[in-house]
């Protein structure tokens, strides 16, 4: 076989699937990413090292804002693309769902991404309100306001009076009992609504948030609930502040189908409404444009079976048949593409602290230290296996491991042999898992060993602070070294993080049919970092991430490409500090400090602690505080 390259790299960890052009390998075996999908490309890991040298720690968020300007450009022009070649008449705004990623430098991104379209904001929240009222952009031509989510008389006066500042609230009634407050509202603070009706599409999405739309679904009016509406209206003389169909089917939508299917729904809906509202102009699609993850063009919920260019094509195509049907005029289309805008943009970069190795077995056993009956059956077991006793000897294994513990609980076995025992059975394990490469079918229980039997890598980050979707529904993350990827990974690894929860790990990973049970790796080594990228972060993760072990948010820097294609810092945004997190769960700072002072009186008078050590408590107490909630390694520059 040739000597291991880059491309081996590049197939192994499936980088042309996932990375949407953003992101390769370069000649030096380092990740290179291409915030503008072209040829410029700067090396990731030379900014970390670069930054590791600053003194500013890892693990690193470092957000390319390029490609959030670039995936825009993407989604609008795919929709350009598809209005001409279907020659439509109306418009396209991509607008930018606050809630797939709030922070302020996210949403200052996505506002320059205007590209002569527009670019409209959502929100779903108070909070999210009063940020979009400030960011939003009122000297734009047309700066599309869309308010989703429940809301009450205040939330709805302030969106309204938006208007007068030159935005274009559209307030999306959710729940029919809107309505009347939103009437009431308008005419609190003398502005014309204008409305959007949420619909709650029968047919359902496909993939993990199909439950989003249906008939059990959280949100959306019912067919009988638009008519009412409608009627209100009416009888208020307001029919012609409806403006606006929205539906959302949920989030990564995985199959064509399923967004086919809708589309026909929400069309004919569209129609509907039209003829009874001729105010009506927009089809808002909401969310559920996909982001392949794990690169596979698949329907396999972590992918997508259509290409963007297929989203936009469809969305415009069945558009345009129902209105020609209807002879109604073409409506400007609103998607909320948060997902697609924003994954792409971001990498958690961490460094491995340690690992724990897995030892291969020998080829020959010592013989069990005593004439014990069962290290005996142990001993013979493993000298026996092949493929044909291989899950009877499983089966076996698993029943002395049970009897080895019952027994040294008893006083049956002493240390010595229990240790024996453990050894034996996952040498035994081990051989197990890789003589069932063989077996036409592998048992389920024998599956298992695959993420058992692993390397464990410690990283230093925290899955609840900035991977939570990885623990909370299990969802795929490529992830990759960001060096060293000349060279042959030979280690076949699972990923543990910084907290003191036994869920606090990675052991599932992208592939091409389904999920692999473990990451090839490189073997590490103490002394020379080995840093990791977990990719296509930026959407969703942030926000959702919380302070399980008061681990708190990570640095985030903000890369540019400068003109001579050089990586430019355009921001540093430094993660929390343990004296910010302790404050978040109610300790003070200046009241921990004088606790620990009178310790170290109390420390003084009783156990004669010296005045040296005492200051050394307080020095190394102080420090901590100001410092990173991360661990600090002793690794070059760091
Ligand atoms: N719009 C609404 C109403 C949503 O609830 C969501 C998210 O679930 C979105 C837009 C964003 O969806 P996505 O990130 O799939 O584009």
């Amino acid at each position: 076989m040739e000597p291991w390259n880059i491309q081996r790299s590049s197939d192994l960890y499936r980088i042309d699937g996932w990375g949407a052009g953003y992101f390769k390998i370069n000649e030096q075996g380092n990740v290179a990413v291409s915030p503008h999908g072209n040829e410029q490309s700067v090396d990731l890991y030379g900014i970390v090292e670069n930054l590791v040298r600053r003194g500013v720690k890892a693990p690193l968020l470092i957000r390319f804002d390029g490609i959030i300007r670039d995936r825009a450009r993407q989604i609008q022009g795919a929709f350009k693309k598809a209005i001409a070649e279907c020659e439509y008449n109306g418009s396209y705004t991509l607008t930018y769902p606050v809630k797939v990623n709030q922070q302020r430098q996210v949403v200052e991104s996505v506002k320059l991404c205007a590209n002569g379209s527009g670019i409209g904001l959502e929100v779903g929240s108070k909070p999210e309100l009063l940020a979009v009222l400030a960011m939003h952009d009122n000297s734009a031509k047309e700066a599309l306001l869309l308010c989703n989510g429940y809301k009450d008389a205040q939330l709805i006066e302030l969106a309204l009076l938006s208007k007068k500042l030159g935005l274009r609230p559209i307030i999306i009634v959710e729940q029919f009992y809107e309505l009347d407050t939103i009437l009431k509202a308008a005419q609190e603070v003398g502005v014309d609504p204008e409305i959007g009706l949420r619909m709650n599409p029968a047919y359902r999405g496909a993939g993990r948030w199909a439950g989003s739309a249906g008939e059990n679904a959280k949100f959306g009016l019912t067919p009988y609930e638009i008519v009412e509406a409608i009627k209100l209206l009416e009888q208020h003389g307001k029919l012609d502040c409806v403006k606006l169909l929205h539906f959302h089917m949920g989030s990564q939508i995985t199959a064509i189908s399923a967004i086919k299917r809708v589309l026909k729904e929400a069309t004919r809906m569209y129609a509907e409404i039209a003829r009874m509202c001729p105010s009506l102009s927009y089809l808002d699609v909401g969310g559920g444009l996909g982001v392949d993850y794990d690169g596979s063009s698949t329907n396999f919920e972590s992918s997508m079976n259509y290409t963007l260019e297929q989203y936009a094509g469809d969305v415009v195509w069945e558009l345009r048949q129902m209105c020609d049907e209807c002879g109604l005029p073409h409506p400007n289309i609103i998607s909320e593409s948060g997902r697609a805008l924003v994954a792409h943009h971001a990498v958690l970069v961490t460094e491995v602290l340690d690992v724990a190795h897995f030892e291969a077995p020998p080829q020959q056993l010592p013989p069990p230290p005593t004439d014990d009956e069962k290290l005996h059956e142990l001993y013979v077991l493993f000298k026996d296996l092949n493929l044909k006793n291989l899950h009877e000897t499983f089966n076996d294994a698993q029943g002395l491991r049970e009897q080895f513990l019952t027994n040294f609980v008893a006083g049956t076995i002493n240390l010595e042999e229990r240790a024996y025992a453990e050894r034996v059975l996952r040498f035994l394990f081990t051989r197990i898992n890789d003589l069932k490469e063989g077996l036409k079918v592998v048992p389920e229980d024998i599956e298992v060993l695959e993420s058992v039997l692993r390397d464990m890598y410690f990283c230093n980050f925290s899955i609840f602070q900035s991977l939570l979707d990885s623990w909370a529904i299990e969802q795929l993350f490529p992830i990759i070294p960001i060096h060293r990827l000349n060279q042959e990974p030979t280690r076949k690894a699972v990923i543990a993080d910084l907290t003191c929860d036994s869920d606090g790990k990675i052991d599932r990973f992208i592939d091409l049919r389904e999920v692999k049970r473990y990451l090839n790796l490189h073997p590490f080594h103490p002394d020379n970092p080995y840093f990791l990228g977990v990719f296509l972060v930026g959407a969703y993760q942030e926000c959702l991430g919380n302070l399980h072990n008061l681990f708190g948010d990570t640095n985030a820097i903000h890369v540019e490409i400068d003109e001579e294609g050089q990586p430019r810092i355009s921001s540093i945004v430094e993660g929390d500090t343990i004296r910010e997190v302790l404050q978040h769960v109610q300790y003070s700072p200046d009241d921990l400090l004088s606790r620990i002072n009178n310790s170290i009186e109390f420390a003084r008078r009783q156990n004669g602690l010296s005045a040296e050590d005492a200051a050394g408590i307080v020095r190394r107490y102080k420090e901590n505080l100001n410092g990173y909630t991360y661990l600090q390694w002793n690794m070059q520059g760091s």
